[in-house]
């Protein structure tokens, strides 16, 4: 791994940068394997390297200081993410675990101090784990305005029923953040009609019907679950009622941009990876970075990868500073994970049965570039998005502007 610093980054941003990189290039990548592997070395380890990160300071990027966290904002987090993402045990590590980390965005917004200390604090210490329930079989959940899981008062408590499947963590959640609609009434705003309501894991009506497998493995813990008349109290409901598609908005927005400097850190290290690789093996009376074909497949990489790394960096900036980044943010989910599937594939290529065998992590990445493409809204829902902005602003009477 080469970082420097970025000369128009600021010298913070870069130190942190390069601190990161440290630990991930000689702490966490030599020892993928012994971490993968489990048992008392593999614990010692993690717990080796969560103390190095916390004595750095690096602990929790994506939360306030006063949770623990190391409150440097978006863009820190959304630099240190490139890096991170180069183990797949990198974010983890260094104290962001998906999903319980979008729930702990979404509990420090919209959470009453009673919901922080009941469930926010338990999930950053550990001592909790977090799903969020949103999507449904029988429902598209590329249009969360479709969704059927009800949440009805009764008294002092909600009343829910519904189905729902691809609840990640599912099985080992303590609780989960269930989107539910709680308005019946006819006409009115679709997306006020939802909230997201905190539901126990060990009560009463919540029924785990099974890990759906993806690629073949269940390791993944994405669930289908049946809520049968579970009662949980009023006070459950995060965030004023109706709120749930606006708090679910917050959670991916950000969450998009993170996947993407995910996506970029993965691209790299699958780029550093081919290129090494070119230059080390012997086909056909010649390196491979001797025939065209290859120099294609590297000149091919290194472009797919700067344009959806600057395309991404201007998407965090715009969001930064608060401007409208919809256009952005949809247009990186669309084309960052095809481009990662497109760099991944060379990489596999190039690498003969190494590429598709468990020696090399391309494989892993190649089907989580292409599960990103249906995830946090398929590419077809972030393509229309894009058109409908841009062809509102011509049909104001003004073009768009690629400068902001
Ligand atoms: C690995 C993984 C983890 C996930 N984790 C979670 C989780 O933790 N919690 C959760 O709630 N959900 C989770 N999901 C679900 C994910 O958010 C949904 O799969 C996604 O929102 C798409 O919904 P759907 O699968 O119901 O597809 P549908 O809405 O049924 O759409 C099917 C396909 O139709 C096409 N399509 C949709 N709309 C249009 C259109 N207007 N024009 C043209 N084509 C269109 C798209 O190609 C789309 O892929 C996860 C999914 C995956 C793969």
């Amino acid at each position: 791994m080469q970082i420097a610093p970025i000369p128009t980054l600021s010298d913070e941003i870069n130190d942190i940068r390069l601190r990161t990189a440290d630990i991930v290039a000689n702490r966490i990548i030599p020892n993928e394997g012994t971490i993968y592997a489990g048992g008392d070395k593999s614990k010692k380890l993690r717990k080796e390297i969560n103390e190095e990160v916390k004595k750095q300071g690096l602990w929790a990027p994506h939360l306030p200081e006063e949770y623990g966290g190391m409150g440097n904002g978006f863009l820190v987090h959304a630099y240190m993410n490139e890096i991170l993402a180069w183990s797949p045990l990198g974010n983890r590590l260094f104290g962001v675990i998906a999903p319980n980390s979008g729930n702990q965005k979404i509990l420090v917004k919209y959470g009453t101090d009673e919901q922080k200390k009941k469930w926010l604090i338990p999930l950053i210490n550990q001592e909790m784990e977090s799903g969020f329930s949103m999507t449904e079989p029988d429902s598209a959940g590329s249009d969360p305005r479709s969704l059927t899981t009800t949440a009805v008062k009764e008294g002092d408590e909600w009343v829910i029923n519904g189905h729902k499947i691809m609840t990640s963590n599912g099985q080992r959640a303590d609780f989960l953040v269930v989107m539910c609609k709680t308005e019946d009434d006819e006409g009115g705003e679709a997306n006020q009609k939802m909230t997201q309501i905190i539901v126990p894991t060990d009560i009463p009506g919540v029924n785990r019907i099974r890990s759906v497998p993806i690629w073949g493995h269940t390791g993944g813990d994405h669930m289908e679950i049946k809520y049968e008349n579970v009662r949980v109290p009023l006070e459950n409901a995060l965030g004023a009622r109706g709120s749930g598609h606006q708090a679910a908005q917050d959670r991916l927005g950000a969450g998009r941009v993170y996947h993407c400097m995910n996506t970029i850190g993965q691209m790299w290290r699958a780029f550093d990876i081919m290129v090494k690789y070119s230059t080390e093996r012997e086909v056909h009376g010649g390196k491979l970075e001797s025939k065209q074909f290859i120099q294609g497949f590297i000149a091919d990489s290194y472009m797919d990868i700067q344009a959806s790394r600057l395309m991404t960096i201007h998407c965090a900036e715009v969001m930064d500073k608060e401007g409208d980044a919809r256009v952005d943010i949809s247009a990186i989910k669309v084309f960052v994970p095809l481009a990662g599937g497109r760099v991944v594939d060379r990489a596999i290529q190039m690498h003969g049965w190494r590429g598709v065998s468990g020696d090399t992590p391309l494989a892993g990445m190649f089907q989580g570039f292409r599960t990103l493409r249906l995830a946090d809204g398929p590419d077809e829902v972030h393509r229309i998005l894009i058109a409908k902005e841009i062809l509102k602003k011509y049909h104001d009477g003004l073009s768009w502007d690629f400068g902001v």
